[in-house]
């Protein structure tokens, strides 16, 4: 029997968040309450487990960290600071979506459309639209607002306010229309230029030049095509074979790209290290 891919389990485990995040309400509905919460703020068992960005904000705020969420947050960094921001890659159900969005728009609209031209890096958007919704926090609201424009937490809140009080949120529309915009466009605006959810895990993954990332070896590459296997399988429009020729803030460490090199002489590949494996 062919063994799954590493898409396959990816795939498996984002459905599986994205489901249980429907199922978490309904079972808190029935007072069945070993897992509570969202993408804010979410208890397993008794484990906490926080975004990094609501706890930033609301310690700023108030100048008190409780260790719940410190741990809760910690968890969350130091997973990034190991393993890059898998969160979204492997978690986050906007991914989810917005990676299917990606797909679909792949296949229905002309091969002609090329969508969007996007060119530089989204994490200088993402720092100034972090600081200016920091500042803006701190300076005139008492509502973190860098937390209104998570969507996956957006995602998980709007079935807690079905479930929980039968209210239909209208945030549906604005994760609807950022994924039609992203549909048209052919490309994950909001994930690579926008999301303020991302940017501390970023961060958390640059501290640590060890951590695990895409390596690649040249001399391997079966690929003499312009747009390369890896380059397609990528759904942020990234070059997979250059990731080591400057900081690498966008790479999600998805593996869509190891799975398409597969049958291009395995050149990609999961590494842990200093130095991309290119480098040697
Ligand atoms: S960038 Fe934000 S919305 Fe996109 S997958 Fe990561 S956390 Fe989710
Ligand atoms: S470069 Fe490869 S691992 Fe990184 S996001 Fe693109 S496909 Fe995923």
């Amino acid at each position: 029997m062919k063994k799954p891919s590493i898409k396959t389990w990816r795939r498996a485990l984002q459905i599986g968040v994205a489901v249980a995040f429907i199922l978490i309400p309904l079972l808190n509905h029935f007072r069945i309450n070993y897992f509570t919460g969202n993408f804010l703020a979410f208890y397993a068992a008794g484990l906490p487990l926080v975004d990094p960005l609501a706890v930033l904000q609301i310690t700023l705020k108030n100048y008190y960290l409780s260790v719940d969420l410190l741990v809760g947050a910690g968890i969350a960094l130091g997973l990034a600071a190991a393993l890059g921001t898998v969160f979204c890659s492997w978690v986050c159900p906007f991914g989810l979506l917005s990676e299917w969005g990606q797909s679909l728009s792949g296949r229905l609209l002309p091969r002609a459309d090329k969508g969007m031209s996007v060119k530089g890096r989204g994490f200088r958007i993402k720092i100034i639209l972090f600081g200016l919704g920091l500042a803006g926090f701190l300076l005139f609201s008492t509502t973190p607002v860098l937390n209104q424009l998570s969507l996956p937490a957006w995602y998980s809140r709007i079935f807690q306010f079905y479930f929980e009080q039968r209210h239909i949120s209208l945030a549906i529309l604005f994760l609807l229309a950022i994924l039609l915009v992203e549909f048209a466009a052919r490309q994950r605006l909001w994930c690579r230029y926008i999301c303020p959810q991302s940017f501390l895990l970023i961060a958390a993954k640059l501290i640590n030049p060890s951590r695990l990332k895409i390596g690649f070896q040249q001399d391997k590459c079966l690929s003499n095509k312009a747009m390369s296997p890896c380059q397609k399988a990528c759904s942020l429009s990234l070059d997979p074979k250059t990731l080591g020729e400057s900081v690498d803030t966008e790479c999600t460490n998805c593996g869509d790209c190891v799975v398409a090199c597969k049958r291009m002489g395995r050149a990609l590949g999961f590494q842990f290290g200093l130095r991309y494996r290119n480098s040697d």
